[in-house]
């Protein structure tokens, strides 16, 4: 398996150059275009790192996988969908176009953008510090590590400049879906995809998720089996934005992408894998991470289809 990661990652470093690094935010520009890493961390705890798997991002959207599973955890499923779709929107990952078309006014899916930041409202915590704790101590089991930080400049960077979610959290209140203060809620959306990590983390998250929500290191339950369900069917239509059916085809499995470069994939049972690769496609996905993805599934044959 070593072996065809290796020549997954040469392959598919030729690509980078047709991808750009994320810039809506000056601190996600200075990725570095080439870094192409990944790491496999299967259900019996067995881990493969190859190329640029030192890299350190920021996790952004791949958060969106944890605050789902806290917002579930904490009110429950009817609770979690009489807010948020279960939909693929077909739209971009930050649009807000059909947020005022749909008489419910409801997100389409909790991996968009709005989606999301009404999923980190549901979060138990009076305030976006309490709020955030809980997301980041659930990242920090599904990792098993302890030392995963916020990046600052990234947070900063995010706030500042983090107007068209700022429309898109006011929208939601003023249409009643978000009951929460919503700088707080803001906030603690903006810290989650700040959170500083290197592909092992994700893998781990990815494999606890594979194995069916029990973290594979200890045999302890993380997620509850409904909820780690409900999260790779959701992961599965909408983690690609709208770009979500053609990943479906030519990987076939459960995964999640974020701007900082990474993608998140779960191999049901089996295994999971996080590459990374800040060149981007356009739709905001990695674009060599994801050929890397369609290369693995073809050797490994892993797609659930
Ligand atoms: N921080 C980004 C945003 O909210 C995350 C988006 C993403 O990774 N697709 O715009």
């Amino acid at each position: 398996m070593q072996s065809i990661l290796k020549t997954a990652i040469e392959n598919s470093k030729k690509i980078t150059k047709n991808g750009k690094v994320a810039t809506y935010i000056p601190e996600l520009a200075k990725g570095d275009r080439d870094a192409l890493g990944a790491c496999i961390f299967d259900i019996s705890g067995n881990i493969i790192l190859e190329g640029d798997y030192q890299t350190k991002f920021t996790i952004q959207s791949v958060s969106k996988v944890v605050i789902l599973i806290c917002a579930l955890i904490d009110n429950g499923k009817d609770v979690v969908f009489s807010k948020v779709g279960k939909e693929p929107s077909a739209d971009p990952f930050n649009s807000l176009v059909k947020l005022e078309m749909k008489e419910t006014h409801k997100p389409s899916n909790p991996f968009i953008n709005a989606g999301a930041i009404v999923c980190t409202s549901l979060v138990e915590g009076d305030n976006g510090i309490e709020k955030f704790s809980k997301i980041h101590n659930m990242m920090k089991k599904l990792a098993n590590n302890n030392d995963i930080e916020v990046n600052y400049s990234v947070y900063n960077s995010e706030k500042l400049t983090g107007n068209t979610n700022r429309a898109i959290a006011y929208y939601l209140k003023g249409a009643g879906i978000i009951e929460k203060d919503v700088e707080d809620v803001l906030d603690a959306y903006f810290k989650c995809c700040s959170v500083e990590v290197v592909v092992e983390d994700i893998a781990r998250m990815a494999s606890v998720i594979a194995n069916n929500g029990v973290a594979p290191w200890s045999n302890d339950r993380i997620i509850p089996e409904y909820i780690n369900k409900i999260v790779k069917a959701i992961m599965m239509t909408c983690g690609l934005y709208d770009r979500s059916g053609e990943f479906c085809i030519e990987v076939g499995v459960p995964a999640k992408s974020g701007v900082g470069g990474c993608i998140m994939a779960v191999v049901p049972n089996r295994m999971g894998i996080a590459v990374v690769g800040p060149a981007l496609d356009k739709y905001g996905n990695s674009i060599a991470g994801t050929k890397v993805l369609e290369e693995l599934s073809k050797e490994l044959n892993l797609s659930i289809f």
